[in-house]
């Protein structure tokens, strides 16, 4: 019961109107780490309505990336946002879909927990969904929990009235609702729209819910008159209609943006927060300074199969962007289909790119492309890295055009290669299932010091994520270091490979981990500051003839 808790947290719900994409994600994360520089602690969660169980089975062309968590869930790319801006713990407790929480009422059901009750949405899904919300927060001052999905989804309903009953439970002046909204602007007309804000707003109040916060996205700003329609219509102070304008140079803006606009302000008041301090955004801003004012830029080329949908590799953009960060560089990207490379050549696509990513992936479709990229890349002695399935085709390429194991490829794409290079360990060979059977969250990696992967670390024992099935097969492990293909990462307590190098090269390391969901723009991952500062210095030398 929550009695038992020291602190009682307060609540924050963010909701979104109009139109989906809007940056839900992102504006949350700019709350919590506005509320973090006010010395207070904060929890961040995120609700997705949908009826999987988790995103782990969804394609990511449709649903972005998996963001994976230390503890092992996979979960929406909303979460790192919340990684990357705040402190807040992230974990199992951070992500609930709608499939999760009926999972849970259904099993509770089957076990004759409800003493024969009728099971209904509302009490008992709704009474389930705040339990998730009470689940997240533990010793802190503020739970921000973020509502996927738009206002007006059938789907969402349930998590609306949830919310809803919060207020009740919990008292109006310990929860708070902050919607955002978009206010298009018609160019013809020359005219700044309000009526889907209005209709999104009156959405909610039908339901019950009275936004206490109405951000609005947009690309102009926001006018007097515009201030008092949205008052006015959408029944708040003038004050809490809040502009969120388009940033200028970097998403990284948008906390310096909303406290431009004193919401942190409101929301202390609101909630009666007594730690009151002014916000301390010093090392966000000197962040922010060096992203607006490079020395340089540098192009990396990053080859994947879902090139077309920025989200799809959310996490390896930003790392990579932090990467830049820290040297003081911008980073462009170049962003190569690796269907592309298979029809048209690696020359044709990669040319003149200082650095190459190959990210992770499933599935068999453009892979002969992407380890054309990578010989390509350690031919010419470009940069590389290469990320769980780009560490594997790494692999396959060094085995199959150094070593000489003609045909080596994974047992993923082809069961009966003569060179099994990467291969499912033996316990998981009789696995079917595919939602959540594979090596998930932190693993405990001992880095060879005198390697690359070592100096970017300087440290001998590393934790870092995972998210794959298959392994490199230990049975080729000398044939491929004879070829130049080091082995400096290792997971002791099973003996897998974690980090392969290629030793006969500037730079050029494959990990079988996703180090891009540990960076953040004030901590850049060693592993993207090196990868980024190794492709600065290509491309120097090549400039210098
Ligand atoms: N498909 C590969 C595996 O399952 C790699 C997964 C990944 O890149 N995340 O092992």
């Amino acid at each position: 019961m929550k009695d038992e808790r020291k602190v009682m947290p307060k609540y924050i719900f963010t909701t979104g109107g109009v139109v989906s994409s809007l940056g839900k994600g992102l504006t949350s994360a700019a709350i919590g780490l506005l509320l973090e520089a006010r010395g207070l602690k904060i929890a961040m969660q995120k609700l997705d309505p949908y009826i999987n169980v988790d995103p782990g089975t969804m394609n990511p062309f449709q649903h972005g990336e998996v963001y994976v968590t230390s503890d092992g869930e996979e979960t929406d790319l909303d979460l790192g946002h919340y990684e990357r801006f705040t402190h807040a713990v992230i974990n199992q407790h951070s992500n609930y879909t709608t499939g999760q929480i009926y999972n849970e009422v259904l099993r509770k059901e089957r076990r004759g927990d409800y003493l024969g009750a009728c099971i209904q949405v509302v009490p008992h899904i709704t009474d389930a969904i705040k339990s998730c919300i009470r689940r997240v927060n533990g010793e802190v001052d503020v739970v921000i929990t973020e509502l996927g999905g738009t206002v007006g989804d059938i789907e969402g309903l349930p998590f609306l009235e949830a919310i809803r009953q919060m207020g009740l439970d919990e008292g109006r002046g310990n929860t708070m609702y902050i919607h955002l909204t978009l206010l298009p602007y018609l160019r013809a007309s020359g005219e700044m729209k309000t009526k889907p804000t209005q209709h999104s707003v009156a959405k909610l109040r039908e339901i019950g819910i009275q936004p206490d916060v109405v951000i609005c996205r947009t690309q102009m700003p926001l006018s007097q008159e515009h201030r008092q329609k949205i008052s006015l219509f959408c029944n708040v102070p003038p004050r809490a209609v809040i502009e969120e304008k388009d940033v200028e140079y970097s998403i990284y803006e948008v906390p310096l943006i909303l406290h431009g606009e004193r919401l942190d302000d409101l929301i202390v008041e609101h909630l009666g927060l007594d730690r009151t301090r002014e916000p301390d955004l010093d090392e966000w801003g000197r962040m922010l300074e060096r992203i607006r004012e490079p020395d340089g830029e540098v192009e990396i080329g990053v080859v994947g199969k879902y090139i077309a949908l920025h989200d799809a590799y959310k996490s390896i953009y930003e790392a990579l962007a932090h990467g830049g960060i820290a040297n003081r560089y911008r980073v462009r990207f170049r962003k190569v289909s690796s269907e592309d490379v298979e029809a048209r050549g690696p020359d044709a696509m990669l040319a003149g790119v200082h650095g190459l990513l190959v990210p992770g992936g499933f599935g068999e479709r453009g892979i002969e492309g992407k380890i054309e990229a990578i010989r390509y890349a350690r031919e010419r002695r470009i940069p590389f890295f290469g990320i769980c399935l780009g560490m594997q085709c790494a692999t396959i390429e060094c085995a199959r055009h150094v070593a000489g194991l003609e045909g080596a490829h994974s047992t993923e794409f082809q069961a009966d290669t003569p060179h099994p290079v990467i291969s499912l360990l033996e316990e998981q060979r009789t696995i079917t299932d595919k939602g959540g059977t594979m090596r998930l969250g932190n693993y405990l990696c001992c880095v060879e010091p005198d390697s690359a992967a070592g100096r970017a670390y300087a440290e001998a024992e590393i934790q870092e994520r995972h998210r794959h099935r298959y392994e490199f097969n230990n049975r080729y492990r000398e044939a491929l270091r004879e070829a130049g293909l080091r082995t400096t990462g290792i997971h002791p307590a099973l003996d897998l490979v974690e980090i392969v190098e290629f030793a006969d090269h500037p730079w050029f390391v494959g990990v079988q981990f996703h180090p891009e969901f540990r960076s953040k723009p004030t901590a850049p991952h060693p592993l993207f500051r090196d990868f980024v500062r190794a492709s600065i210095d290509h491309g120097r030398r090549k400039n210098g003839g």
